[in-house]
């Protein structure tokens, strides 16, 4: 069995996705693992373990992540990343600031460096403040999150009422100084360390002061630069093993409402895709079978999405009418048993839209670990299942507007097939 040596737990699907395509895109051989693997298994040199903890109490949160390093550092890695949100994710509760306290607990360390900066996406950190666009965290769409309403912008009072140690902050001025400047600050920092990046120059000084450091935490960008940093220290990191050619017909699933995933699915309709739309009043009333029944008929190899995505106003008026949780269950639920229906009549390749979707399908599917392969867009790569059905996992706002046809065009043209 190969040994591990870098090992990342992530707080939730779509965002292990996310790191596991920025490392791939690194050159480096990478594992997606659904949850911790429970029997034996042959390790890759990077390993990405996705839990759903972003939201849960932080007792959960950490108990779960405590499990995630054990399995990996039993792999022998050596370096540990804590992956979360570019957006800082979180409740005043966690789960950031805990699990990140307790990988420090258990590793034996005195600090940890948080950076989420993600320039790419608009992600930046400047002065300890995080800005999505040219908008303050605070003043950005996350202020109104459902579940994790972002209501401060400095990163230090964020983590301060989650954790018990003291915070810091490595400001841009010393970034731009260079890696021994940021190397040299945070010799005399303690507890949780912030660091700014507003460009991508930033975090590759970061990467080059922290590669040594055996716990990371933050969001993908600041992975990417750290293999290349490993290799030339001298770590022997193996390169992706060729992948399948992923055979079959084609489905895409799409659970997403963001405006993004609206574009894409009216652009693939648009262009001349099958398309049945679920709503979830009626498949409260009528249940699932009108859709099965639309899928059957279905030409395996023809371009065909189905999708429950729509306008807010629609949303909003099945959450009242049935709940927000049990209008997302019905179509996380019925997503879910046609991704089965399509994986029975011979597809092979299959989109999905929506984080909570992709844990819904990947699920229904029984998928417990996924080959990392070419990146469709910045973050959403084609994965591999063990039995080589290609599957790309969105969330919501990633991608342009032709994303699906894309997607199926990568796998034709044979980009995905470098045999
Ligand atoms: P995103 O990545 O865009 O956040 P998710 O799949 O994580 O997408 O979340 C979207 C949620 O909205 C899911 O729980 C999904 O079941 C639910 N949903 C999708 N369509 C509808 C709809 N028409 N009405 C109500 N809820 C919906």
């Amino acid at each position: 069995m190969s040994s591990t040596f870098f090992g990342a737990i992530a707080d939730d699907f779509t965002g292990a996705t996310d790191l596991a395509a920025m490392l791939s895109r690194a050159g480096v051989a990478v594992t997606l693992r659904i949850g911790v693997p429970e029997g034996p298994t042959e390790a890759t040199a990077f390993e990405v373990i996705a839990l759903k903890i972003r939201t849960v109490p932080p007792e959960d949160a950490v108990a779960e992540a405590r499990a995630a390093l054990r399995w990996l550092r039993a792999q022998g890695a050596e370096r540990i990343f804590w992956k979360y949100c570019s957006t800082f994710d979180s409740t005043p509760r966690g789960n950031i600031g805990p699990v990140a306290e307790a990988l420090m607990s258990d590793l034996g360390l005195d600090r940890a460096i948080h950076c989420p900066a993600f320039p790419e996406n608009g992600r930046r950190v400047f002065m300890g403040h995080l800005y999505v666009g040219e908008l303050p965290l605070h003043e950005s769409p996350m202020k109104d999150h459902p579940l994790t309403p972002m209501k401060d912008s400095s990163l230090e009072r964020l983590l301060a009422p989650q954790v018990a140690r003291e915070t810091g902050l490595i400001a841009f001025p010393t970034v731009r100084a260079g890696a021994a400047a940021v190397r040299a600050a945070l010799d005399d920092l303690r507890g949780h360390v912030v660091v700014d990046a507003v460009e991508g120059d930033d975090l590759a000084v970061i990467a080059e002061a922290v590669q040594g450091a055996d716990l990371i935490c933050g969001g993908s960008a600041i992975a990417q630069p750290l293999p290349a940093l490993w290799r030339d220290a001298g770590a022997g990191l193996a390169s992706p093993a060729d992948l399948p050619k992923a055979g079959g017909g084609q489905v895409v699933l799409s659970g997403s409402c963001s405006a993004m995933t609206r574009a894409q699915v009216g652009a693939y309709i648009d262009a001349g895709a099958a398309g049945y739309r679920l709503d979830p009043m009626e498949l409260a009333k009528g249940g699932l079978e009108a859709a099965r029944a639309w899928l059957a008929t279905q030409a395996v190899d023809a371009p065909k999405i189905l999708f429950a995505t729509a306008e807010p106003k629609a949303v909003a008026a099945a959450q009242e009418a049935l709940g927000v949780v049990r209008a997302g269950t019905l179509v996380e639920d019925a997503l879910a048993q046609l991704a089965r229906d399509a994986r029975e009549m011979g597809v092979g390749r299959i989109v999905v839209a929506g984080g909570e979707t992709s844990g819904a399908v990947t699920r229904a599917l029984a998928v417990e670990s996924l080959r990392i392969g070419p990146e469709i867009a910045p973050g959403v790569p084609w994965c591999f299942t063990d039995d080589d059905t290609a599957l790309a996992l969105k969330s919501g706002n990633f991608g342009s507007e032709r994303f699906f046809a894309e997607a199926f065009e990568m796998l034709e043209t044979g980009a995905a097939a470098a045999e």
